[in-house]
């Protein structure tokens, strides 16, 4: 039993945090985890239905603090329903619903993810702010910046960025740029321990105190980055008081501008969840009005020409859409990388400052919305997700439970009637899942490889 392998010195912190709730606190060991998913408002219209039946499918229950959070329990597999791959919900750990929730974006504002992938916290960000605004999703190791780019595209987030950077380097390029930060720190997991034992043998006072050193570190970019008057959540997903309580006394200690609104803790023995700490801070003062200061400070001044090849994609991309996108409105920055055509927030330009972006690792510039090849258009996957079906000229609907969506899945064409010609939108219960191209009564199948139905794909956070 997992309890049995637990570290004296993890138990001894414990007792000293919960004295007589101890034992309650050991036996929530010998439970199992506790399993969520949340749903991705931003497919709410088209999605309300879909929702319904996914509460009644997989028999959810709901999460009190996450209006849109539920619990599942074994044998519910909801990763693996098409559902899923439209990015109807995210599989995410309750407790961890709470950040987000504390943080409270609001639509229009300008957010940043600081420790992003591999996507909870932002897609929740995402689905609060209504796709409204500007949010900037950071993580420092390019191979997990990847698997968060994946899963904003899977829940077609168009109003996001993702970027790959040290929290240095960020706060070098983005001085007071954000209303409203996120900083769901690396730590010691000691939270974790239940869904993952392994994470049990990682843990050690001197792993703990390497964690608080860099949470201090990583929290020193946050402030510089925060606007005055903006807000800020530190969480994490472990229990012990230095990574929490002493890191945010010493936080406050360190800045007289910061105050501390609400902290709280999520146990798993007091509330149906795998435990979590969060802290809202906010900054004294107030933002002056017009860009933030790493624009004003004329940073990057040069970036601000969108080069010839860029504007003429734009060009272009916009007559395809006309035809093949009537419910479409094209906006956005255009950014090119090789044949891959973005759509960059007009915010991150009329705020921030297209030259920041010079050097930096750049995942996902906003929405990817097509491939140039010669003089045709590809639509990009991720445009297909970020899609209203409505929008779209054609549109091949599946059910959830037909065999035809079965085989689409697998990368197989489809039939379809003989008078359907051209790009496609291929949806399941009215969510988008990619793209088709009809012709002769055939729908050839744009599914990206990574994501047909015999690849799984970690989405869990
Ligand atoms: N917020 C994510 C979510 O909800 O899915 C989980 C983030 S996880 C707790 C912390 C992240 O911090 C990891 O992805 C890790 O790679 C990243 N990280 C590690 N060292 C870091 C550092 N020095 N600065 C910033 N981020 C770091």
């Amino acid at each position: 039993m997992t309890e049995q392998r637990l570290p004296a010195a993890y138990m001894e912190s414990i007792g000293e945090m919960l004295g007589q709730e101890t034992e309650a606190f050991r036996e929530s060991y010998s439970t199992p985890r506790t399993q969520g998913l949340r749903f991705n408002m931003l497919k709410s219209v088209p999605g309300r239905r879909a929702i319904e039946q996914a509460i009644a499918h997989f028999a959810l229950t709901p999460v009190p603090w996450c209006p849109s959070g539920y619990y599942y329990e074994e044998p519910a597999r909801p990763g693996r329903h098409p559902y899923h791959t439209a990015g109807l919900y995210y599989i995410q750990e309750p407790s961890a619903m709470s950040a987000a929730e504390l943080l409270s974006p609001q639509p229009g504002e300008t957010v940043l993810d600081l420790a992003a992938a591999p996507g909870g916290k932002t897609t929740h960000i995402a689905s609060l702010m209504q796709g409204q605004g500007l949010l900037v999703s950071n993580e420092i190791h390019p191979e997990r910046a990847k698997i968060l780019a994946e899963n904003v595209e899977r829940l077609g987030i168009a109003h996001a960025l993702v970027v790959s950077a040290a929290p240095g380097e960020l706060s070098r390029r983005f001085p007071e740029a954000f209303d409203k930060i996120m900083l769901d720190a690396p730590c010691s997991g000691e939270g974790m321990f239940r869904k993952d034992p392994a994470a049990i043998s990682e843990w050690s006072p001197a792993h703990v105190e390497m964690c608080a050193a860099r949470q201090w570190d990583i929290l020193q970019d946050a402030y510089l980055m925060l606007k005055p008057g903006g807000s800020m959540v530190y969480s994490t997903c472990t229990f012990n008081r230095k990574e929490n309580e002493e890191t945010i006394a010493r936080f406050l200690g360190a800045y007289a501008d910061i105050e501390l609104v609400e902290q709280k803790r999520l146990w798993p023995h007091r509330a149906k969840g795998e435990g979590h700490f969060v802290a809202l801070l906010r900054k004294a003062g107030q933002d002056e009005p017009g860009p933030s200061r790493g624009k004003r400070s004329g940073r990057g001044k040069d970036g601000q020409n969108i080069p010839a090849a860029a504007r003429d994609a734009l060009k272009q991309f916009s007559g395809w859409a006309a035809a093949e996108l009537p419910g479409y409105r094209t906006e956005g920055v255009p950014v090119m990388f090789g044949e891959s055509l973005y759509l960059l927030p007009e915010a991150f330009r009329d705020r921030l400052h297209l030259g920041l972006l010079d050097g930096l690792k750049v995942p996902r510039a906003g929405l990817h919305v097509a491939h140039l090849k010669k003089n045709r258009i590809e639509p990009a996957h991720a445009l297909a997700m970020a899609l209203q079906p409505e929008q779209a000229a054609r549109v091949h609907d599946l059910a959830a439970d037909s065999l035809e969506l079965a085989a689409w899945l697998r990368g197989e064409s489809l039939q379809v009637p003989a008078d359907l010609h051209g790009w496609t939108l291929v949806s399941v219960d009215g969510l988008p899942l990619g793209w088709g191209k009809a012709s002769s009564g055939q729908l050839k199948n744009h599914l990206p490889k990574g994501l047909r139905i015999h690849k799984g794909y970690s989405s869990e956070a």
